[in-house]
């Protein structure tokens, strides 16, 4: 992978090619392009077309110099973070090439990727918060997210305030007073606002513009900012690029739609390198970094993942036409069908399609989505979403299950709810599996 330098004088040399390629005939090359070899040089692998996989738990320092110099970049001494290839919990080229990739999907400066869209989202918010300090997040979030806030960062002193996703400004204002005043009570400060939209499993949309403009009133943009991550498992990486609408960080489960294939589970996050430091610096000491196997699959998976979109969001606007007007059906919470005037209007400001995940509103309760969900035979009854094959679910009793019953009422995430997402099967054979399950209901 290198070769031999004076490491005090010279610095490492990269592992990416420069300069990497990003316009070509005065146009700039577009992310499915860059997919194919962004950030990686075969000539450092002996001409492999594809990156090999690096099986090590550390990297050969080229001098005790370089070594140093690394260490510097790893513990924050010198500013920019490591320039070399150190351990691998800090880092790896498969990882590397991954982040580099995955941030160009959202037009972040930076990336990191972890084991997990837990690990994600739990270090993120333990990088950003100390005692005192009150998160503010959008409901309904994945469950477990609002469980690490409720349960696990409570312990340690930290509290939230919460509002509902489709909030408007003056409401808005409102709510981060109230988080201002609490945390004030509490020796704190509002350490970040955390958004998931579209929400699981509702889809209900955040106005991510309207979250900053009152976080800008409330506590300004500058030294002392208050970050706003927002969770795009469910549009990203293609419909929807919060960092546009004035998000900080980007968050995923790329365990979603960017593996795309149901079968490995990682996260990832993006934004500014100020924002992506604190957090590697964690990751750093606490592990959590996507292993280097991982990365190589969803480096494969980054190829296809406007492909399988495209065709998946295709799909479902197909089904949910069938859908809508079915007997047993009493209502679809489908991006490309919104009924409310205000989830339209954040739908245009903020998204590029609607995506291929969409709660099914059953006529009856539990029993009629068991039935429904028992009948399916193409269709696969698992939790999860965004692989290429359609899987159903039915929240209140599976990923919601730990949300308290009257909670999970005032979300909208009813018995009467099936979770489907829709794979990139042929879209007539999915409508003749719905239909023939409905029957069944
Ligand atoms: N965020 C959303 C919206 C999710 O749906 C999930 C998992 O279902 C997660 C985060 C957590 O991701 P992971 O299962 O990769 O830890």
């Amino acid at each position: 992978m290198t070769d031999a330098v004076d490491a005090a004088e010279t610095p490492t040399p990269r592992r990416k090619p420069k300069p990497e390629i990003t316009t070509i005939a005065g146009r700039e090359v577009k992310p499915s392009t860059l997919m194919m070899g962004h950030g990686y040089d075969p000539a450092l692998s002996e001409g492999s077309l594809k990156a090999p996989i690096f099986l090590t738990s550390t990297f050969a320092f080229e001098s005790a110099a370089a070594g140093k110099r690394h260490f510097e970049g790893i513990t924050g001494q010198r500013p920019g973070g490591a320039e070399g290839l150190v351990y691998s919990r800090f880092n790896g080229p498969n990882q590397e090439i991954l982040e580099d990739r995955l941030a160009i999907w959202d037009g972040a400066e930076d990336a990191l990727c972890f084991s997990s869209g837990m690990t994600a989202i739990c270090v993120l918010m333990l990088a950003f918060c100390s005692a005192g300090d009150v998160i503010v997040h959008s409901g309904p979030l994945y469950a477990a997210s609002e469980g690490f806030v409720a349960k696990v960062l409570s312990k340690f002193g930290v509290t939230y305030v919460d509002f509902p996703a489709g909030a408007t400004r003056e409401e808005l204002d409102a709510v981060l007073a109230k988080a201002g005043k609490q945390a004030a009570d509490q020796g704190g400060k509002v350490a970040m606002i955390y958004l998931e939209s579209p929400g699981n499993p509702t889809n209900a949309l955040v106005d991510v513009e309207a979250v900053r403009d009152a976080r800008d009133a409330a506590f300004g943009t500058g030294d002392n900012m208050v970050p706003i991550a927002i969770d795009n498992t469910f549009l990203g990486p293609l419909w929807q690029r919060p960092l546009d609408q004035g998000a900080d960080i980007v968050v995923y489960s790329l365990t979603k739609y960017v593996g795309g294939h149901s079968d490995l589970v990682a996260g990832s996050i993006g934004g500014a390198k100020k924002w992506m430091d604190p957090v590697r610096a964690l990751r750093n000491t606490m592990g959590g970094i996507c292993d280097p196997n991982t990365a190589w699959m969803l480096l494969r998976s980054l190829e296809t993942v406007e492909l399988r979109m495209q065709r998946a969001g295709e799909n479902a606007a197909k089904v949910c036409d069938f859908l809508q007007n079915h007997a047993q059906v009493d209502g679809l919470g489908y991006l490309g069908m919104i009924q409310d005037e205000r989830q339209q209007d954040i739908y245009d400001r903020h998204c590029l399609g609607a995506g291929s995940t969409f709660s099914l509103f059953l006529k009856g309760g539990e029993d009629a989505c068991f039935r429904f969900l028992d009948s399916l035979k193409i269709a696969k009854l698992a939790v999860s979403l965004g692989g290429t094959e359609t899987l159903a679910s039915h929240p209140a009793s599976m990923t919601h299950l730990s949300v308290a019953h009257g909670r999970r009422q005032e979300l909208g995430i009813t018995d009467s709810l099936v979770r489907i997402s829709i794979g990139i099967e042929d879209a007539d054979d999915l409508i003749a599996d719905f239909d023939q399950a409905l029957e069944a209901v």
